[in-house]
């Protein structure tokens, strides 16, 4: 083979190449999950320190107004309307968080679930860990903030039979696990909160589940925070690294417009009404004084700023687009 007719042969072979490839991501594309098709990019990557973290959308769920401020009705809907909100629902975002710490890849929360097990708005976390490009069997631990569907129940598929992250051990907070698995939760807790179904969840992850006390460090780095009363072992997380953190609200607080002009109100989904009002404030008082870096698992995605103190009530200031070092 001549040196021209060589390199024509090798152009042509790459080009080929190119063609085969391009061909088979456009087959990819074409056969990408239908709630893929329709999403909006649902992933958000930046560094704390020398962690990786991205933050992985499960999708928005959405409730009636009544249902998470029970008492205050009237003056939620003029909260929100001053955010430019609906008034007739809330839309709550469910932001899980990937995070590379400790030589670990640990997702906290893990979503409702695929195929609409809670909400059909819900469970597009499998789409977003690909995009994002992960695979859940690179998981070593998904850490369970707490028992109720929109954390727990997206270990596992929509039968509650298999659980999808094949290598991952799972961390909960005993008094939580305890709770849910009690023989008196049937009169404590909500049908509407499905407690069957949590329980099915925790029975299926309990040969891999680590129960911890909330307060406990699980790995050189991540430290969870108890935060009880939205449920008995709530826990909220928190990331650090060198001189960089990052705190982790899970449902500690929930609803930007609402609970952060009236931390004291109650929230239709908390367990111990005052308790949770207690850990709220708390929570709040600490990210604004410390003026920690905050993600916030229901706030608007990716849910990522901070807290800043006015008078009695906080703000939301959503952070300015970051990027991840290369
Ligand atoms: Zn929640």
């Amino acid at each position: 083979m001549s040196m021209i007719s060589r390199r024509h042969f090798c152009l042509t072979g790459a080009a080929a190449a190119g063609a085969v490839s391009l061909s088979s991501a456009i087959t990819a594309i074409a056969q990408a999950p239908v709630s893929q098709k329709s999403a909006q990019p649902g992933f958000y990557r930046f560094n704390v320190g020398a962690s990786e973290v991205t933050v992985l959308s499960d999708g928005p769920l959405n409730f009636p107004i009544k249902t998470l401020f029970p008492g205050h009705i009237e003056e939620a809907q003029k909260e929100l309307a001053t955010h430019f909100l609906p008034q007739d629902h809330v839309a709550l975002q469910q932001n899980t968080t990937l995070i590379r710490v400790g030589g670990k890849l640990v997702l906290v929360d893990a979503g409702s679930g695929p195929g609409g097990k809670f909400q059909p708005t819900a469970g597009r976390l499998l789409d977003y860990i690909a995009a994002a490009g992960y695979r859940p069997d690179q998981i070593d631990m998904v850490l369970i903030t707490h028992g109720h569907s929109d954390h727990l129940w997206g270990i596992s598929d929509l039968q509650n039979e298999v659980l999808l992250f094949p290598n991952a051990e799972f961390v909960a907070d005993e008094t939580e696990v305890k709770f849910w698995n009690s023989p008196e939760l049937t009169v404590n807790v909500s049908p509407a909160l499905k407690p069957d179904v949590t329980r099915a969840n925790l029975k299926l992850a309990a040969p891999r589940l680590r129960l911890i006390k909330a307060g406990a460090e699980v790995l050189p780095g991540l430290t969870t925070i108890s935060t009880p009363g939205h449920t008995p072992g709530h826990m909220s997380v928190l990331l650090h690294s060198g001189n960089d953190q990052l705190l982790l609200t899970s449902d500690v607080v929930v609803n930007y417009p609402v609970d952060f002009a009236h931390p004291e109100w109650p929230f239709g989904f908390d367990q111990d009404k005052p308790l949770a009002a207690k850990s709220r404030i708390a929570f709040l008082d600490r990210a604004a004084a410390d003026r920690t870096l905050v993600s916030g698992y229901h706030l608007p995605f990716p849910g990522v700023g901070h807290i800043v103190r006015v008078g009695n009530a906080f703000h939301w200031e959503p952070a300015s687009w970051m990027w991840p070092s290369a």
